[in-house]
């Protein structure tokens, strides 16, 4: 072997080697304990909400650390205030995949039990609307909540379903990865499930990645209470979400690859989604190829995407086209121009404030009017 062949051996191996160096990113979770500082959470019989939630992200924090593929961000590892907003700027700065933010319940009726895990979005459920508007107090405490948080007003619930009418993102990881905490409660701990719930946390509202709120247990029911501040409860508590957390990551995060790898996702047990009432979106009918077609132009990208609903803000029926420099990708597809107005409507109501109807015939690309004659 001549010394010039050995060295483009060496700089091909070397080459190998830190490419895949840059290529192997660790999965990132944000582990949010709720409060903390002057805003002490829920407290009852001397239970303590933003304590029980520091400690049980310390010790998820401490089993997600010893996972080699996993990196772990905390809002906060010590009792200090941190505004709702700086927490969802942690979460996206570090470009984490997902955010899970950890809290107590409580209620009047002392009685209350059981664990719930929300995902962003909107809700006319009264109880829930009530754990969020409670959980969304906090920001009463900054001056300038209003701005800040876009008119948001802690004394009426329609104040928080208009502000959660931001986006759909993510909803289908979020599901999947609330399922898992609560499954992991209620098989792994044979504790009450009350289910993975949706509701407007100001929290949530503002991070770009799958994200989930714990409610862990009511501290004002004495006995939960008592678990949830105890060290063995924690512990138990801690196990649980750290491991849905895990088997999260070996779902959809290939390392190496930094993209969630799409996979089936699994039915999730219809008990667990009952209290999620998704936006619905219609079934669009499939538009005949001859004759005038018009479909909503909702973006254009460089970036090769699959064409599922949880890429598209929980849009359905998205086609594409590739002209080999840019992709567009449409919404829906039907020969009735009205119908087309109300598919544009839908994916304007899904964030896409941009989107256009765009149409065809024959197969050819024509212009609006051209359609319409
Ligand atoms: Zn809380």
């Amino acid at each position: 072997m001549n010394a010039f062949f050995k060295m483009t051996m060496l700089a091909f191996v070397l080459g190998t080697s830190v490419g895949q160096a840059q290529n192997s990113a660790k999965f990132k979770v944000v582990l949010d304990a709720g409060h903390g500082g002057n805003d002490f959470g829920a407290t009852y019989h001397g239970y303590v909400e933003k304590n029980n939630a520091l400690n049980v992200v310390l010790k998820v924090g401490r089993i997600l650390e010893a996972d080699q593929a996993t990196q772990v961000i905390y809002t906060r590892k010590t009792d200090v205030f941190i505004p709702l907003d700086e927490r969802a700027d942690i979460a996206n700065k570090s470009k984490a995949d997902i955010f899970v933010s950890i809290h107590c319940n409580a209620n009047k009726n002392l009685a209350a039990s059981g664990t719930e895990t929300y995902v962003m979005g909107v809700t006319r459920n009264a109880a829930n609307l009530e754990v969020a508007r409670k959980e969304n107090e906090v920001v009463t405490m900054e001056k300038d909540y209003k701005i800040k948080y876009d008119g948001y007003d802690p004394n009426s619930p329609e104040s928080v379903i208009g502000m959660t009418v931001i986006q759909e993102e993510y909803l289908d990881q979020s599901i999947e990865l609330a399922a898992g905490i609560q499954e992991g409660f209620e098989e792994g701990l044979s504790r009450k499930s009350r289910g993975v719930k949706q509701a407007g946390f100001l929290v949530l509202r503002k991070i770009y990645m799958p994200r989930v709120l714990i409610e862990m247990g009511f501290v004002s029911n004495k006995e939960e209470g008592a678990f949830l501040s105890s060290d063995e409860g924690q512990e138990q508590i801690a196990q649980a979400i750290a491991k849905a957390i895990l088997d999260y990551r070996k779902e959809y995060f290939v390392q190496g690859t930094e993209e969630y790898v799409p996979v089936e996702r699994p039915n999730i047990p219809e008990k667990e989604i009952q209290k999620i009432d998704t936006p619905k979106v219609k079934e669009v009918k499939p538009a005949a190829i001859n004759g005038t077609v018009f479909k909503i132009q909702i973006s254009a990208s460089t970036k090769k995407m699959d064409l599922v609903p949880s890429n598209f803000n929980g849009l359905n029926t998205i086609s594409m086209e590739d002209d080999g420099t840019i992709i567009k990708y449409f919404y829906g597809n039907t020969n009735d121009y009205n119908e087309s107005k109300k598919l544009l409507e839908e994916a304007k109501a899904k964030g896409y404030g941009s989107a256009f109807i765009v149409a065809y015939k024959n197969g050819q690309k024509v212009t609006l009017n051209e359609a319409l004659r």
